[in-house]
């Protein structure tokens, strides 16, 4: 079992860990600081240093549920005392990018609704769908000016661990479709971004909305009937 620091303090960016295990997939750890790719976020990319080596983290992801770093290089033999380190910067920009998709979200529902039906995102740049009937450049001007505004407002934004009960008599929640996930999981992470959105989430997050920055809609398009998208860039 890894234990994994990012879900409950994204902003930890190394820490001194064990090597569990070593697969064809990569690097295990004991614990890790590391983010698993997963819920439209991309795994972390980093180093792990050790007394007589280094490699470069090329990409973080679960193999069978368990956290794996890919690595380029030789691998530090299992039982070595590693310093784990993100890529902090693009790291960073991801949690703002996370965030800024969030606060999309929870507008065009406000304001338009209409669902998410998917979305994906790299450092500095991300693509959201929704249940719209139409789109355009005026839209989609229109919703960045939301957008910014939202932001503007520094929102405080917090990871909260529910019982699973208790997420799923939250309609809020129920919204995002909390009654999908696993029955196995419980608690649930929610994230909740002041009083304007609330889902449940495994990514990781800036601590306020200010912290996003200002974001652009750079395209709108369609993608056929009731799924149109939206291209933001920070
Ligand atoms: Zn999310």
């Amino acid at each position: 079992m890894t234990e994994e620091i990012a879900p409950r303090d994204a902003y930890a960016r190394m820490i001194t860990a064990e090597v569990a295990d070593v697969t064809d997939a990569g690097v295990v750890l004991d614990r890790t600081v590391f983010y698993s790719r997963g819920g439209g976020q991309p795994g972390d990319t980093g180093v792990l240093r050790w007394d007589g080596g280094m490699v470069e983290v090329v990409d973080t992801y679960r193999v069978a549920g368990v956290p794996t770093h890919a690595i380029e290089g030789t691998p530090p033999p299992v039982g070595t005392a590693v310093e784990a380190e993100i890529d902090w910067q693009r790291r960073h920009l991801l949690m703002r990018t996370h965030t800024a998709l969030h606060v999309l979200s929870a507008i065009i529902w406000r304001d338009f609704d209409a669902k998410v039906t998917g979305g994906n995102m790299e450092p500095g740049a991300a693509r959201m769908d929704f249940e719209l009937d139409s789109i355009s450049v005026e839209f989609g001007r229109n919703v960045e000016e939301r957008l910014n505004a939202e932001l503007a407002k520094d929102h405080p934004i917090t990871v909260l661990f529910l019982p699973r009960s208790e997420a799923l008599a939250d309609p809020d929640l129920i919204r995002t479709k909390v009654n999908l996930l696993p029955s196995t999981i419980d608690p649930v992470r929610i994230i909740e971004i002041g009083d304007i959105d609330k889902q449940a989430d495994g990514g990781t997050h800036v601590r306020s909305t200010g912290e996003v920055g200002t974001v652009h809609v750079v395209k709108t398009e369609s993608k056929g009937k009731g799924n149109k998208r939206m291209r933001i860039e920070l």
